[in-house]
């Protein structure tokens, strides 16, 4: 899935479900989407306009947090970076398969893992599987 699609796929989302995208949350989501791999936090901020008094450090966390809670951007935890999700707001576990080669992140959907371990009276907020090995380019 490609940048513009990605945006228009979170527009649709964010208006359904009563949630703004900011211009600021907006840009740092175009800039998870045209990445090739996962963005690291602080590669946003450097190209973030500096010159926006309202692009500070903590409101780019902020609006990555957004981003996050909304399901339209996955972390992916052990590379402490950002992936954007292809099915904005899909609500169930995001399962990533991560190259270790070229670190090219593909993520599958549809899968509930995990959810026969849960204890009762646990609410899951967002889960990540992440599965690392070998992309077909890099075997
Ligand atoms: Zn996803
Ligand atoms: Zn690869």
């Amino acid at each position: 899935m490609n940048a513009p699609d990605i945006l228009e796929d979170a527009e649709r989302h964010c208006s359904k479900t009563g949630v703004r995208l900011t211009p600021l949350r907006r840009r740092v989501l175009e800039l998870v989407a045209r990445a090739n791999a996962p963005v690291k936090a602080y590669d946003l901020l450097s190209q973030i306009d500096r010159a926006n008094a309202s692009a500070k450090p903590p409101t780019v966390y902020r609006a990555l947090d957004f981003l996050i809670d909304a399901g339209l951007v996955h972390r992916v935890e052990a590379l402490n970076a950002f992936v954007a999700c292809p099915q904005a707001g899909h609500g169930h576990a995001a399962v990533l398969y991560i190259c270790e080669a070229c670190t090219k992140v593909t993520e599958v959907q549809g899968a509930r893992p995990g959810q026969e371990h849960k204890p009762r009276s646990f609410t899951v907020k967002r889960s990540v599987i992440e599965h690392y090995g070998r992309c077909a380019n890099c075997q």
